[in-house]
C-alpha cells in the first residue's frame, strides 16, 4: 500500500476554492477518483482515469478528463511525468515525494527517494538563481543487469 495524501479531499476542495479555483462536479469527481487510489497505485494515465470514471457511470469524454487533469497539475495539486511507457503518467504530489529510475533496455522503474536530489537543487540554486520544481522526476538509463549486458 502506498501512504495516504496529506490531504484529504475536503482539505484539497478547501485549498483549491482559497486559491480562487472553482470547483465543478466534474473537476471534484477526477480529484476524488485520485483520492480514491481504487487500484492502489500511485500513477494514473488519463485512460485509467477515464476508466475509473465510466466505471463509476459518470459519462465525460476523455479531452474533458485531459482538461480537468491539466488544471490540475497547474493548480499544483497533481505531477504528470513520462515514464517511457508511451504515455503520461499523473499521480498526487501530495504523496511522499518520489522519483524514477526507467530502463531504457528493460523499461523497469525503480523508486528513488526525493532527497536525492537536494545537492541538485542546492546547485541550481547557488549558480543560477533558479529554483527548480523537480516533482516526480524520471531519470532515463540503463539498470544494472541492462548495462552489464549491452555491448558497448
Ligand atoms: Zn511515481
Ligand atoms: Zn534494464
Amino acid at each position: 500500500m502506498i501512504p495516504p495524501t496529506r490531504d484529504s479531499l475536503g482539505t484539497l476542495l478547501a485549498h483549491l476554492r482559497e486559491a480562487g479555483y472553482r470547483i465543478t462536479t466534474p473537476r471534484r469527481l477526477v480529484l476524488e477518483i485520485l483520492l480514491d487510489n481504487p487500484h492502489g497505485h500511485c500513477h494514473y494515465s488519463l485512460e485509467m482515469v477515464a476508466q475509473e470514471l465510466a466505471a463509476r457511470g459518470i459519462d465525460l469524454d476523455v479531452t474533458t478528463v485531459y482538461r480537468i487533469l491539466q488544471w490540475l497539475k497547474d493548480a499544483g495539486v497533481i505531477a504528470q511525468t513520462d515514464l517511457g511507457e508511451g504515455h503520461d503518467v499523473y499521480s498526487l504530489a501530495g504523496l511522499a515525494p518520489h522519483h524514477h529510475l526507467v530502463c531504457l533496455h528493460c523499461h523497469a522503474i525503480v523508486e528513488v527517494e526525493d532527497t536525492l536530489f537536494d545537492p541538485l537543487r542546492a546547485t541550481l540554486l547557488e549558480r543560477f538563481h533558479f529554483q527548480p520544481r523537480i516533482e516526480h522526476f524520471a531519470v532515463f538509463g540503463l539498470c544494472e543487469v541492462c548495462a552489464k549486458q549491452a555491448p558497448d
